[in-house]
């Protein structure tokens, strides 16, 4: 497994590969791996006959008071974790690397990027859309992967392809879960003991609209607020939003459609920490 900083470099080992007859899948991350991470390189290795995990903790998609310099930084850690799972290659940028200090272009995706996490995180996206533009312009993958766990995000950026007409295929894998059913975060880490002893309430919400759904009388509105009710109930998570929407669009659903799709997206706060979950549903 080889490990790059250079844009030039990485850009000319995938040429290699590709001119070799290689398919390229690419995975791009912001460090801190854990067992979710593994599963989208393992998925990619499963995929493609070249595997690039990129390592790239992105400035332009924190905001202001998050915590781009408290993010954390496992380097040695990552590179094991990439290995085992079976990387070629690791991409490890500095932000020069990336980001000319004169830049002046952004990659926006309108609407999507505008309700949701795009709400309570502004700029939130455009610093996604951008780096994984930028990463795709580097690393040319044939196929990309990504989480489920940041639903809007892999919406967003399966848009941006779409809309772009850029030549790559976007795979979204299911959210990796701890036991207690806490989707695995490079944030967990910053939970106290307590705080993570309250955490899985997240799931068990998401678990509550799943039965909702199936059992077919409560409205996605309905839902929504009994997903709230059960957030609020523990007294310590701070909801900022709890709702049922739909999978493609992101409008948030009133009625209920019988033989329907939805998906349910929760963002909270745990103390200073932010979290995210979602579930599809069928109604
Ligand atoms: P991040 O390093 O947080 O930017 O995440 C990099 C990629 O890993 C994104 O596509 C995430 O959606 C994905 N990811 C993060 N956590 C999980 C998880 N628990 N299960 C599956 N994929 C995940």
């Amino acid at each position: 497994m080889d490990v790059e900083s250079s844009p030039k470099k990485i850009h000319a080992a995938v040429r290699e590969a590709r001119r070799r007859g290689l398919t390229i899948g690419c995975v791009p991350t912001m460090g801190a791996l854990h067992a979710g991470h593994v599963s989208l390189v393992q998925r990619a290795r499963s995929e493609n006959d070249f595997v690039v995990a990129t390592i790239f903790v992105n400035p332009t998609q924190f905001g202001p008071t998050e915590d781009f310099s408290r993010y954390p930084r496992t380097l040695d850690a990552d590179l094991e974790f990439c290995r085992a799972a079976g990387a070629d290659l690791v991409f490890t940028p500095q932000v020069a690397d990336m980001y000319a200090a004169d830049a002046q272009t952004i990659v926006r995706v309108t609407g999507l990027s505008t309700v949701l996490e795009g709400a309570h995180r502004p700029g939130h996206f455009d610093g996604v859309t951008t780096v994984v533009t930028k990463l795709f312009q580097i690393t040319e993958p044939d196929r990309a992967y990504f989480g489920q766990k940041d639903y809007q995000q892999q919406l967003i950026i399966r848009r941006m392809v779409q809309d772009l007409n850029l030549p790559v295929t976007i795979v979204t894998c299911p959210i990796v879960r701890e036991a207690d059913g806490l989707a695995m975060s490079s944030r967990n880490r910053y939970l106290s003991s307590e705080e993570r002893g309250v955490a899985k309430e997240i799931f068990q919400a998401l678990q509550l609209a799943e039965q909702l759904a199936g059992s077919g009388s409560d409205s996605p509105q309905e839902i929504a607020d009994r997903m709230r009710v059960h957030l609020e109930g523990t007294g310590v998570l701070t909801v900022q939003y709890a709702v049922v929407a739909d999978p493609e669009t992101l409008v948030t659903q009133q009625t209920r459609v019988s033989g329907g799709a939805g998906v349910a997206l929760i963002a909270a706060k745990l103390g200073s920490t932010r979290l995210i979950d979602n579930q599809l549903l069928n109604y």
